[in-house]
This record gives structure tokens, C-alpha cells and sequence, in this order.
């Protein structure tokens, strides 16, 4: 998962490209970047580590320009451990473009071959999104070549790019571009699986501003942004750097499908993401799971429910008022752990669950409670909770899951280990639970969740539901797919770590920031 942003401001941007960014922070831990533009002139900074990391204010300084695009990675695809992976990246033809992605794409190697052998054009990393930006800057230079004019680029020829990358590239992308002397660009991928917002502010010259980001608190943090719209699914959006502002569609067959897990898990709760507020989301996935609750549990045996904080507290708010019970915060987060320098293995995921939540033992001292958590993935987390809670004196622990069983993999950006370490991979319900020492174990039905988000905007065609259903919205992710993936992973994990401690079962997902 990354996250992106960019602005054509009236005033110098890099301060608000870094503000904006640091509310990003949670798409991307890995790495960042910032390039700002100046006529003709990119300015660059980027490199490894979180945002208040990466940029000093020497790096501020030199950032200069009222135009400028952002990027924060957490990587899901290519060398998760290079620092020439940050993005944004950078070609020089035609004209200069720097480009920001979010998402995965799913045809990366046969865009390669073509961009390799037939465009003859270098890509450095192992990046798709430095591919993507190879295939647009080459269906740019083709548009530009058929014109009379070729050294004067055209809107019209601009979107014709976009709709050319279109037909030729899978998968899911958001993206922010700069064209050197030009403007900005953003555009979404044919089914919108990854968010992308418009923002505006007025100024008292009557002049106008414009930002795109992944969520629309990248902007809305800045003083007078408010949010436009979302970006349709396949559409393009161009700003000039005098302001002026296009859009238009440039996919056939464009439907918007976002990804669920955005609401689920991944977007902050304060943003709003394709019209829904997803506080708003979780809260009501609180109210369906309650009812699945219901079902399943006897309600007299539920003393306290309790959030695994932090993004399922609305849902856990919601289901405890729904089932008229008590809620309480009996874990807590420490918001000041430093990075664990985290080594694959038991041991080491045991301690990084203790120590970024303990219990409060008074709150559990015998009693039966009801634990919820947004989704369960691999279950080493839901595992060590469950333990720990025990240890604080709970009698009956029952573990519910705003999010249906993780089952697949996903293919568009969101970081899920393999299908054989999904803990709901091939078990039921009521063995997950057992795994996770659980009493019960309460799925959100996927119905249910589809449901929750589409009474939110009924404008949305349909979900990438993927790793709940494994059914991939592109068509083009098979088994053989799906097999390569797992051994990818795999082989970037036995060059990462020792190639022993594959047979422990490790994922690249074992991220010390997750939760
Ligand atoms: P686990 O079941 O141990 O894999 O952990 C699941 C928890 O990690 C969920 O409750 C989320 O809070 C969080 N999570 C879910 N998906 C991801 C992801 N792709 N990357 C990082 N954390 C995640």
C-alpha cells in the first residue's frame, strides 16, 4: 500500500506536500518523496524511512516550485529493501515526467518485455511503477510524434496517452505525474481499486488551487482545501501550471470497484473514500457484525466488549450499543514504540505484540469478553492478544472480525502474505478459533460488508473483494498467478532474511507497523 499526492498551488507547495504527506503516513512507512516543479525544472528529494525522516529542512528548502507531486511506499511489489525504489520516479523523455504510484500492477512482466525490448527504453529497478511510468511516457512520445506540432504538448494528447496505458496495463493504479513546463496529471484505474480525490482551494485573488491525493486528509489538513469529488474510475484529470483545470474519461468499460479493505482497514478513519465516510463505514460494519453476534453467541455470555484499537473501534463502539452491552478499552497501544528491527520468527512477533498493547488487568479479571479487530490475516496477532488476555483473567475470550475470512491474496497493493499462511485459509470458523485459543471466532458475512459500503454510495458498481472471495476484478490473476506470487515472496524473503527461516512459515507481511 502507498500513498500519493500533488498540488498546483498559487504559492510554494513543499510545506504542504510535506504536511499532507505526514497524513499519509500510514499508506507507507518504507520510504518517501517530493518533487516539486519549477517551469522546466524538477527538484527531488527521497529516500528510505518515514516522512520526518527522509526530508531535513535542507531538503525543504531546495524543494522549491508551486506545483509538486508526493509519495509514500510501503512496498507490496519489487525489492522491498531498496532505497532506489522510492518514488517518484523520473524519466527525461518526452519533455521530463515524474510519476507516483499507488496500487499493483498484475501484467508487469509482459509490460516490462515490451518496454525493454520494444520501446528500448532502461527501467533501473525492480519497481512496477517505474514500468508504468515507462509505458506512459512512451504512449505519450507517441501522441506527440504523430502531431504537427511536436514540441508543444496538447491536452488532447495527454489523455489520449492515458487511454492508450489504459488498454495495454492491469491492475490497480493511482497516480500523480508532473510533465516538465506543463502541469500536473492524475489519473485511476479502469475499476477504481485504488482511491483517488480532487481537492480545491479559493483564494481571495480569485485564483484557484487544486490537489489530488489517495485520501482527501492529505488536503483537507491544509488550511482552505476541501474535497471536489472522487476521480471516476478511468478517468484522467490535468491541471496547467497557470491553474487551468481538465478531465476526462480515457477507459472503456470503466466501473467503479473499490478495494473493501480500504474501508476495512487501510484508510484513516477521519478520511472520506469515493464519497464514504470510512468512520462512518466501520461504524456500521459494527452493527452487521452485531447481528451476526447475536446468532452465534448467547448474549448473557458476553460481559464487555472491547476494540483491538486502533481502526476497529467505531465497529466495536457500534456493535457494543447494538448488543446493549458494556464497552470498554482494556488494551492499550503504546503510540511511542520505535521500530522493533523486526526479524521473522515466534519469538520475535510474541514481543511486538506485547509491546505495543498491554491489558489492563482489572478490566478482564473474570470476565467473559468479546474482542474485536478489523480483520484477521495471518492470526499471530489475534493469537498473542487472545493469550495475553487470558493471562489478565478473562474467563471466556470470543475474537469477532469486522472484515470476512481473509482466504487470498491480494494482487492490488495491499501487502497479504501467501495463501498458506492466511489463517482462514482452509479452516472453518470454529478451527480459527481454535488456532487463536479463541472460544469463538465471528466472521463479518461479505454480503454484509458489500452491503454496508454501497447503502453508503450507491454509485458503486461493485468491490475488488479479492481477498475474501478470490475473484480478481482484472480477469488476468489465475492459479498459475497466483502460485508465482507465493514463490516470489518467498525467494525475496530467503534473500532478505536466511533461507532457513522460510520453513518457519514467515511472511514479508510481518511488518512491525501493522495494527
Ligand atoms: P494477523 O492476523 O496477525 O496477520 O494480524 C492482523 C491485523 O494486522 C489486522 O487486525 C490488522 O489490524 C492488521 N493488518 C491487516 N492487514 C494488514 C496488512 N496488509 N499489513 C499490515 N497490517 C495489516
Amino acid at each position: 500500500m502507498c500513498g500519493v499526492l500533488g498540488f498546483v498551488a498559487n504559492e510554494a507547495v513543499n510545506q504542504i506536500l510535506y504536511d499532507g504527506l505526514q497524513m499519509l503516513q500510514h499508506r507507507g512507512q518504507d520510504a518517501a518523496g517530493i518533487v516539486t516543479l519549477t517551469g522546466n525544472r524538477f527538484h527531488m528529494h527521497k529516500g528510505k524511512g518515514m516522512v520526518r525522516e527522509v526530508f531535513r529542512t535542507r531538503n525543504m528548502r531546495e524543494l522549491v516550485g508551486n506545483a509538486g507531486i508526493a509519495h509514500v511506499r510501503y512496498p507490496t511489489a519489487g525489492n522491498a529493501g531498496s532505497s532506489a525504489e522510492s518514488q517518484p520516479f523520473y524519466v527525461s523523455s518526452p519533455f521530463g515526467i515524474v510519476l507516483a504510484h499507488n496500487g499493483n500492477l498484475t501484467n508487469t512482466e509482459e509490460l516490462y518485455d515490451s518496454v525493454y525490448k520494444t520501446y528500448l527504453r532502461h527501467v533501473n529497478t525492480q519497481s512496477d511503477s517505474e514500468v508504468l511510468l515507462n509505458v506512459f511516457a512512451h504512449e505519450l512520445r507517441q501522441q506527440v510524434t504523430q502531431s504537427p506540432t511536436p514540441h508543444q504538448l496538447s491536452v488532447a494528447s495527454i489523455f489520449q496517452a492515458v487511454t492508450e496505458l489504459h488498454k495495454r496495463v492491469r491492475g490497480a493504479y493511482g497516480v500523480v505525474a508532473m510533465i516538465a513546463g506543463y502541469g500536473m496529471l492524475a489519473f485511476r484505474d479502469p475499476n477504481g481499486i485504488r482511491p483517488l480525490v480532487l481537492g480545491k482551494r479559493e483564494n481571495a485573488d480569485g485564483t484557484v488551487d487544486y490537489a489530488v491525493a489517495s485520501e482527501n486528509i492529505a488536503f483537507t489538513c491544509v488550511d482552505g482545501f476541501e474535497i471536489v469529488r472522487d476521480l471516476d474510475a478511468g478517468e484522467a484529470v490535468f491541471i496547467t501550471l497557470d491553474g487551468q483545470f481538465f478531465s476526462q474519461h480515457c477507459a472503456e468499460n470503466a466501473k467503479l470497484s473499490p478495494c473493501l479493505f480500504e474501508f476495512v482497514y487501510f484508510a484513516r478513519p477521519d478520511s472520506v473514500v469515493d464519497g464514504i465516510s470510512i468512520y462512518q463505514a466501520r461504524a456500521n460494519m459494527g452493527i452487521t457484525l452485531a447481528e451476526k453476534v447475536k446468532q452465534h453467541i448467547n448474549l448473557d455470555d458476553i460481559d464487555v466488549v472491547m476494540t483491538i484499537p486502533d481502526s476497529s473501534r467505531p465497529s466495536a463502539m457500534e456493535l457494543a450499543k447494538h448488543l446493549n452491552k458494556p464497552y470498554r478499552e482494556g488494551l492499550i497501544k503504546n503510540r511511542y514504540i520505535g521500530r522493533t528491527f523486526i526479524m521473522p520468527g515466534q519469538a520475535t512477533r510474541k514481543k511486538s505484540v506485547r509491546q505495543k498493547l498491554s491489558p489492563i488487568p482489572s478490566e478482564f479479571a473474570g470476565k467473559n469478553v468479546l474482542l474485536v479487530d478489523d480483520s484477521i490475516v495471518r492470526g499471530t496477532t489475534s493469537r498473542e492478544i487472545v493469550d495475553m488476555v487470558r493471562a489478565a483473567g478473562a474467563k471466556k475470550v470470543f475474537f469477532a472480525s469486522a472484515a470476512p475470512e481473509v482466504r487470498y491474496p491480494n494482487v492490488y497493493g495491499i501487502d497479504m502474505p501467501t495463501r498458506e499462511e492466511l489463517i482462514a485459509n482452509g479452516r472453518s470458523p470454529s478451527q480459527i478459533a481454535q488456532e487463536i485459543n479463541a472460544d469463538l471466532c465471528i466472521f463479518q458475512d461479505l454480503s454484509d460488508l458489500e452491503n454496508v459500503i454501497r447503502e453508503l454510495n450507491p454509485k458503486i458498481q461493485g468491490f475488488d473483494s479479492s481477498c475474501f472471495s478470490g475473484c480478481y476484478i482484472t480477469g488476468d490473476v489465475d492459479e498459475d498467478y497466483l502460485n508465482e506470487l507465493s514463490a516470489s515472496k518467498k525467494r525475496i524473503l530467503a534473500e532478505k532474511y536466511h533461507p532457513t527461516l522460510i520453513n518457519h512459515n514467515v511472511s514479508i507481511n510481518d511488518n512491525e507497523d501493522a495494527a
